[in-house]
């Protein structure tokens, strides 16, 4: 087995989980069975209950692993399909070693960070790619972070214990650009290449991150002080028009053939051309459309990165670019006059979330949709949403609500799931993971899949309450996809609307650039249709 570790020095923020996924990519683009891993420092469990303005989306796996979004990334990039086997935390690994030692298996021995902790960390490392030919592993953080060091302690040991071959290092840095001195600088990358053989790690390649091509001089600069040879010098430009231009341009600097050299491996040739042509449809689109996303997190992309991703990869699968113009679910309930925010929109889209915080808002975007042929496209929340809304304005249930918002209501369309009454505790504890739905034919939803059976995954708490459902399909309001064993509405379709579609799973989990999810495929479709008749 060999082992390429990813590190990132100076900031974070770096790409790292873009480079790694990349460079997964290209390993596959050459014939090779690739297992991804990501390991993150903080001491959360998992990401499950970090807010995501802060810490970006959770990432939702097929095993209802709640993930860092860079597994997310590895997804998209790779043909894994990851588990929990792919993610680490600090928190977990602490969480293991107490249990080890509560249960006594340490045999009376003090417990200490080394050999424990990084026994640990390192038996996650050597148990991952059963399959696979190379196992790429991300250390979240930057190097110099105190809660870093054990996995880079269990790292070093790791390449001592294989003898120094099957194991490479990549550090990705950034080379800042002065603007004042009109130059670039390399002064942050040696310190932090300093920090890294401090700890007994020498990198094999460094990935420099910059906003200008770096001249001949500066790879010779960075070679010497960094102690690489100038061919792994790899520079990684500011991407201009997609991420998905990565691969491509990590190949033209080589980084494939280098990683083989150096870690003897036969390769085939790269095959790289699925990836120029999807940079190629993103590059010259046929069409333009908007799509408006009501959200309440205005400012941060990567709170909804999965959807972003999945309405870019609709517009590659429709030849066209899609904007997203994000709307404030809260300007929408103190507004006058709500179409002024959709003048502009050919599409609606409401993603998943959590608590009461724009739902009103939601809930009129939802019924504007409606009301006007608009497409509209829930996703979780979304679908709740639009339950909410066609049970207030068509079902003339006043108070209809969600029991998250409104414990007391006369109308729960939305309620608890039974088996989630009684949980107090807040991680890993939802609905999660991948489930089967069982679709209804003659409807668009089928239409879109072109297929009776799927999975997709899930994230909540609440769900569609059945005692509502003849109602809402009496109305118009048809459940087109339901779980064959528990009998729970997992889509809703407006029979009457040019597209209009919930869904209580989250779609944009699995959607790839060359594969773009069929129902954000059909939405966009639908998008396209709409602009040209208005
Ligand atoms: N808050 C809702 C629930 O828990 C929706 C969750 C989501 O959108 N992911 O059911």
């Amino acid at each position: 087995m060999k082992y390429i570790f990813i590190t990132g020095g100076v900031v974070s923020s770096l790409g790292k989980g873009l480079t790694a996924g990349s460079l997964g990519a290209l390993l596959e683009c050459r014939g090779l069975r690739v297992c991804m891993q990501k390991f993150d420092p903080y001491l959360n469990i998992d990401p499950g209950t970090m807010n995501p303005s802060q810490h970006g989306e959770v990432y939702v796996l097929q095993d209802g692993t709640e993930t860092d979004l860079d597994l997310g990334h590895y997804e998209r990039f790779t043909t894994s399909v990851l588990s929990k086997r792919n993610t680490l935390t600090s928190g977990q690994i602490y969480e293991s070693v107490l249990q080890k030692e509560r249960n006594g298996d340490y045999l009376g021995k003090t417990v200490q960070v080394i050999p424990h902790v990084t026994n640990e960390i390192k038996e996650r490392i050597y148990a991952a790619g059963e399959d696979a030919d190379v196992v790429i592993t991300e250390i979240g953080g930057t190097t110099g972070d105190i809660e870093g060091l054990p996995f880079l302690e269990a790292l070093r040991q790791l390449a001592l214990e294989s003898d120094y071959k099957n194991v490479l290092f990549i550090h990705v840095t950034l080379i800042p650009f002065l603007r004042a001195a009109g130059e670039l600088k390399t002064k942050p990358t040696q310190q932090s290449v300093a920090k890294l053989r401090e700890i007994g790690i020498q990198p094999d390649i460094i990935v420099c991150r910059t906003e200008i091509p770096i001249s001949d001089d500066m790879r010779q600069k960075i070679s010497l002080f960094c102690n690489v040879p100038v061919k792994s010098v790899i520079e990684e430009l500011d991407l201009k028009i997609s991420i998905y231009e990565l691969p491509s341009l990590l190949h033209s600097e080589k980084l494939d053939d280098i990683v083989c050299q150096k870690l003897d491996m036969e390769a085939g040739e790269c095959i790289i051309q699925p990836w120029e042509n999807v940079v190629e449809k993103i590059k010259f689109p046929q069409r333009e459309c908007t799509v408006g996303l009501v959200a309440k997190y205005l400012d941060v992309k990567d709170a909804y990165k999965s959807v972003y991703e999945a309405i870019a990869h609709s517009g590659i699968r429709n030849d066209c670019k899609v904007n997203v113009e994000v709307i404030d679910a809260e300007e929408l309930e103190q507004t006058e006059s709500i179409s002024e925010f959709f003048k502009d929109i050919d599409g609606i889209l409401l993603p998943g979330g959590f608590g009461n915080r724009g739902i009103e808002g939601k809930i009129l975007a939802a019924k504007f949709a409606r009301e006007h042929g608009i497409p509209y496209f829930g996703l979780c929340l979304g679908m709740q949403i639009a339950a909410i809304e066609f049970a207030r304005n068509v079902l003339m249930y006043a108070d209809a609500n969600s029991t998250e918002m409104v414990p007391e209501t006369s109308h729960p369309v939305i309620r608890m799931m039974f088996d989630q009454r009684n949980i107090t505790k807040k991680g890993g504890t939802m609905r999660l993971g991948s489930y089967p739905c069982k679709l209804v034919p003659g409807t668009k939803t089928y239409e879109a899949y072109g297929s009776a059976y799927v999975n997709e995954r899930h994230r909540h708490r609440y769900e569609f309450n059945n005692e509502y459902r003849e109602i809402f399909e009496a109305k118009g309001m048809i459940a087109t996809g339901t779980n064959p064993d528990l009998n729970l509405v997992e889509i809703l379709e407006l029979r009457q609307h040019p597209w209009f579609i919930g869904v209580q799973f989250h779609p944009e989990f699995q959607s790839k650039p060359q594969q773009a999810h069929p129902l954000f495929s059909s939405f966009i479709a639908a998008v396209l249709r709409y602009q040209a008749g208005r």
